[in-house]
């Protein structure tokens, strides 16, 4: 059977980094389907789409094609052929993702792209998904799911950090401001997904939750 390991989470909890070391450790895919939700999210704005009106991003999200190269050690992602990996980390991106990603329509197209990566025809075929409803949605029947969180004291400040960034405050609010949506949305919201083991990582090195992680894929 496939290994599938399923890593839901909230923002910046530290699952892009955690997921991409035990993928690389253990010889395995990497899929970080947040990306493709940017990516979407990039393109609409790009298009200038309003992306607070639900009905106008459903009517266009089939357009744009996204792909996500599974590489742990140096993930892509492209849309239509062009390279977006730096521009879907704009502030203006991470803003506006949340209420795209409540459309129905760009769940639905996105669900299928993210299970044919998952369940193509490529080695390694064990892959290693990160998300918000991957352990719920994506692949429920994962062997192996995870919940990580943190502090958001903690998550803003290694955000601020990773960009450069010097407001922690607004930091914080934004990441915040995601969960809210992210958890509160009609479709697919955050949860914790049946049989899923929550792990808070304040506290802890990302090389120790790569640890912890790859110890319970291992077993
Ligand atoms: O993981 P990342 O922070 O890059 O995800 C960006 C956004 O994409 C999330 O805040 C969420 O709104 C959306 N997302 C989602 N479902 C997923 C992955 C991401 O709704 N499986």
């Amino acid at each position: 059977d496939r290994l599938v390991v399923a890593v839901d989470g909230t923002s910046g909890s530290g699952k892009s980094s955690t997921c991409r070391g035990v993928a690389s450790r253990l010889g395995l895919r990497y899929l970080d389907t947040g990306a493709m939700f940017r990516a979407m999210t990039w393109w609409m704005l790009a298009q200038g789409v309003d992306v607070h009106d639900a009905a106008a991003v459903a009517a266009r999200c089939e357009e744009p094609v996204i792909e996500s190269g599974t590489d742990p050690t140096g993930p892509t992602i492209t849309v239509d052929g062009t390279d977006v990996a730096a521009a879907i980390r704009t502030d203006e991106v991470t803003g506006s993702v949340s209420p795209v990603s409540t459309v129905p329509e760009v769940r639905a197209r996105l669900l299928a792209l993210q299970r044919a990566i998952i369940g193509a025809d490529v080695e390694p075929a064990g892959i290693v998904v990160e998300g918000r409803d991957i352990g719920s949605v994506v692949v429920p029947d994962a062997p192996v799911k995870l919940y990580l969180t943190a502090d958001a004291a903690a998550r803003a400040s290694r955000r601020a950090a990773e960009q450069g960034a010097v407001d922690v405050a607004a930091t914080e609010q934004l990441l915040l401001s995601r969960d809210q949506i992210d958890s509160g949305r009609a479709t697919a919201p955050l949860v914790m997904a049946d049989g899923a083991v929550h792990v808070d990582t304040t506290g802890y090195t990302l090389d120790e939750v790569i640890e912890l992680v790859v110890g319970m894929v291992d077993r």
